[in-house]
């Protein structure tokens, strides 16, 4: 099935099972040139991709540097404005969303970002940082706000005496912990997570990570997980979709993504994760060349000067992204 909607239908969510439903999103940045710096092109970071994520699930979205993925996040956020398609959130169209509608939406939609001390206000005590979401929503007394926040604080495992010290007196683990809460405090319904582990060590991503699989328990969440790491974004996802220079070329469930991939690019990919026993050895797919500029994306397929089973008609034609086994959909000629 090709996702696919006109645009009459646009404006309520079609499926109340779907939390984020996502319709040709596209997320272009201007390039501008010459002396007059008038724009002479454009970055194309999202280019024309279609998505769901059920309520309660974790929809990992997996590339290399550059594919979009991080664009997407923020788009669906509405920290970029969307060149064309439609942000379908909780049942609203919220893609020209503005003003106060934005700001209550925003509530809903909350953001971990991966470089969590750049993200904390070093001159607010961590008390203040987690409370200042909740202060500019809803007004409470002192003390509600206090016992909210000391809640959030034993929420994400850091001890209460954290509320009266600063962001840099924490290691990397315990500031990301922090960034976590506070991101929990407007009780929102979804969690964007941008490469959340990714800047801490690897002894404590998995703590990290169980602790957003707690959360999500706990508060119904419902995530859409952002890495590069393909390990990462199989420990935390229900289903995953690969980007490739802006597109999505495939998206399914986890275990068909690990065993089955399907588009090229996937399969290479999953190549390059090492076997967890040595004994077994994996061939591994080579790419050739780097990943084309995304001002000027390849015509047709955009994966088909890498691609290793590329054929003709993949330089001509671009391929959409369409059902070939059920919940699994790629974007190749091949299928
Ligand atoms: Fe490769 Fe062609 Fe499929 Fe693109 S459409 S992934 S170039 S086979």
């Amino acid at each position: 099935m090709t996702i696919s909607v006109t645009s009459k239908k646009v404006g309520t969510s079609l499926n109340p099972e779907n939390l984020l439903e996502i319709y040709h999103l596209k997320t272009y940045y201007p390039v501008k040139g010459g002396f007059f710096k008038r724009i002479i092109g454009n970055v194309k970071a999202v280019d024309n991709i279609s998505f769901e994520i059920k309520r309660g699930e974790t929809l990992g979205l997996v590339g290399e540097s550059g594919c979009g993925k991080s664009t997407t996040g923020r788009t669906i956020l509405r920290l970029l404005m969307p060149t064309e398609g439609h942000i379908l959130f909780d049942g609203r169209d919220i893609t020209r969303l503005s003003g106060k509608k934005l700001r209550e939406t925003r509530k809903d939609m909350q953001m971990i970002f991966q470089d969590p001390y750049a993200s904390l206000n070093p001159m607010q005590m961590v008390g203040d940082i987690i409370g200042e979401p909740i202060h500019n929503f809803f007004k409470k007394s002192k003390s509600e706000l206090k016992l909210e926040v000391m809640d959030l604080i034993d929420k994400v495992g850091l001890s209460r005496d954290a509320y009266y010290k600063y962001a840099h007196e924490f290691s990397g683990g315990q500031r990301q912990r922090i960034g976590i809460a506070r991101a929990l405090a407007l009780k929102p319904k979804l969690i964007i997570a941008d490469e959340p582990v990714s800047a801490l060590d690897v002894s404590v991503q998995s703590q990290v990570l169980n602790l957003l699989k707690d959360l999500q328990r706990e508060f119904q969440l419902t995530f859409l997980f952002i890495a590069h790491d393909l390990s990462v974004v199989k420990h935390m996802s229900d289903r995953i979709g690969v980007m490739y220079l802006g597109n999505m070329v495939e998206i399914t469930d986890k275990s068909s993504l690990y065993v089955k991939p399907l588009h090229p690019y996937t399969q290479a990919l999953i190549s390059a994760i090492p076997s967890p026993d040595p004994r077994i050895k994996k061939e591994r797919i080579l790419l050739k060349g780097d990943v084309p500029s995304p001002i000027n994306p390849p015509s047709g397929c955009p994966f088909h000067p890498r691609c290793p089973v590329a054929v003709e008609q993949c330089s001509k034609v671009k391929p959409v992204l369409k059902e070939v086994k059920p919940s699994h959909r790629v974007a190749c000629h091949l299928y």
